[in-house]
C-alpha cells in the first residue's frame, strides 16, 4: 500500500513524540510491505514563527493533498500566554483544520492498562473491573462555532456564546457512535443536559431516532453531571459514550488522567468522507519540552489508530498495540508513569523498547 500522510508536529514535545512515532511507521511499512510518503509542514507557534499565523494555506493545502494527518500538539507555555506567537493558538491552529476538513467525530479511547493500574487516580476497587472507555465527541457545533459577542449592558461588560445544534449534525455523530457500540459491548451512553438546555432536548430526540435503526444497541440517556461523577465514582460502567462538543471537551479530559497520563493514549478526528486527524490528547507539555522526557506512547499508537481507521491495515495496528502493551508489561517507563521505586527511561529509549517488541 503507498500514502501519503501530512506530519504536523507542532511545538513543544510535539516534535519529540512525534520523531518517534514515525520510526515506528517506518518499521511496520518495512515490516508489512508498506510505503509511507511523510510529508512535514509547521502549524501552531513553529508555523507563526515563519508564517505569521497558526495555520498557514501552505498547511492546509498539504494536508488536503494527504490521505491522512499526524499531529503533534500545539502551544507555548502557560506563562507566555501573552505573547503574540501563543495567543489563540490553540484555537486558531486545532479550531482552524477542524473548521478546514469538516471534522465533526472525535474518537478519544480512555483505557488502563493492567500493568499501569498503581498510577491511575482512582482507587483499586474502583477499576479492578477494567476501564476501556470510547468517548465519540461531536466537533463542530456547540458553543465554540455559534455566535460570539462582547458589549456592554447598564455599564457591566456581557459577554455570549450562542450553542446551535442542527439534527443533521447530532444524526451524524449518533451513527458513527451507534456503529462503535454495535462492534464493540452493543452499550451506548448519550450525554446531555436535556432537563435544562433547548440544544439537549433535541440532541436527546435525535440520538432517539437514530436509535430505532439499531435495535441491538441498548442506549442509555445521562446527564452531564451525573456523568461526571459516574466516571470517578464507577467507571467500568461505560463503553462507548456520546457527547457533544462541550460536554466531550470536558468529560474526555476526565477521562484522559484515568489512564495515569496525558502521554499514554490517542485520539483520531473523522470527517464524513472519513479523513481522518490523528494525535495524543496532551498538550505541548512545555514543562518538560527539550529534555527527552516526553512519553511518546500516545504518539505511537495514534500511528497504530491511523493505520487501521485510515488505511484499514488492522493487522498492522494490532502489532504497533501489542509491542506497546509488552513494553509496558517488561516495566519499561518515562517519568509520568513511573510508580514509587521504578527507574525511569526518556522518550527515545522508550520507543527502542517498543520498537524491540514490535
Ligand atoms: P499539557 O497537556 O501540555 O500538559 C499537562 C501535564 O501533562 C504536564 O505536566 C505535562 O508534562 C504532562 N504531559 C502531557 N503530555 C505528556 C507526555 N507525552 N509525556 C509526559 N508528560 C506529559 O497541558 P498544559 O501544560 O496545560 O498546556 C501546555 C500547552 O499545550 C498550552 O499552550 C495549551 O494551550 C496547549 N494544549 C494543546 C493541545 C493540543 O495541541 N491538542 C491540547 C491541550 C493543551
Amino acid at each position: 500500500m503507498e500514502k501519503k500522510i501530512a506530519v504536523l508536529a507542532g511545538d513543544g514535545i510535539g516534535p519529540e513524540v512525534m520523531a518517534q512515532a514515525l520510526r515506528v511507521l517506518e518499521a511496520v511499512g518495512q515490516r508489512f510491505g508498506h510505503s509511507f510518503e511523510l510529508n512535514e509542514a509547521l502549524v501552531g507557534g513553529a508555523a507563526y514563527d515563519e508564517f505569521g499565523v497558526h495555520f498557514p494555506d501552505a498547511t492546509k493545502q498539504l494536508c488536503a493533498d494527504s490521505d491522512a494527518i499526524l499531529f503533534g500538539s500545539v502551544g507555548g507555555p502557560v506563562s507566555e500566554m501573552h505573547l503574540e506567537k501563543w495567543q489563540n493558538c490553540e484555537v486558531n491552529a486545532l479550531l482552524g483544520i477542524r473548521k478546514a476538513f469538516s471534522f465533526n467525530c472525535n474518537f478519544r479511547p480512555v483505557k488502563v492498562f493492567p500493568q499501569l493500574r498503581s498510577i491511575c487516580p482512582l482507587k483499586e476497587e474502583l477499576i479492578k473491573d477494567g476501564i476501556d472507555i470510547l468517548f465519540i465527541r461531536e466537533l463542530n457545533g456547540d458553543l465554540y462555532f455559534g455566535e460570539k459577542k462582547r458589549f456592554e449592558r447598564d455599564g457591566m461588560r456581557v459577554a455570549t456564546d450562542l450553542a446551535e445544534y442542527t439534527e443533521e449534525q447530532i444524526s451524524s455523530v449518533a451513527k458513527v457512535a451507534f456503529d462503535a457500540a454495535q462492534k464493540r459491548s452493543g452499550r451506548l451512553c448519550s450525554v446531555d443536559k436535556a432537563n435544562v438546555l433547548h440544544t439537549s432536548k433535541l440532541w436527546r430526540e435525535v440520538v432517539h431516532e437514530v436509535a430505532k435503526d439499531y435495535p441491538d444497541v441498548e442506549l442509555e440517556d445521562m446527564l452531564v453531571d451525573n456523568c461526571a461523577m459516574q466516571l470517578i465514582k464507577g467507571p467500568a460502567q461505560f463503553d462507548v459514550v456520546l457527547t457533544s462538543n462541550m460536554f466531550g471537551d470536558i468529560l474526555s479530559d476526565a477521562g484522559a488522567v484515568l489512564p495515569g497520563s496525558l502521554g499514554l493514549m490517542a485520539s483520531a478526528s473523522m470527517n464524513a468522507e472519513g479523513f481522518g486527524l490523528y494525535e495524543p490528547p496532551g498538550g505541548s507539555a512545555q514543562d518538560i519540552a527539550g529534555k527527552g522526557l516526553a512519553n511518546p506512547i500516545g504518539q505511537i499508537l495514534s500511528v497504530a489508530t491511523m493505520l487501521t481507521f485510515s488505511f484499514g491495515l488492522t493487522e498492522e495496528g494490532k502489532c504497533i498495540e501489542s509491542a506497546v502493551e509488552k513494553t509496558l508489561e517488561a516495566g519499561f517507563r518515562t517519568g509520568d508513569i513511573c510508580g514509587s521505586g521504578e527507574s525511569s527511561i526518556g522518550t527515545e529509549q522508550m520507543c527502542d523498547a517498543v520498537l524491540e517488541r514490535l
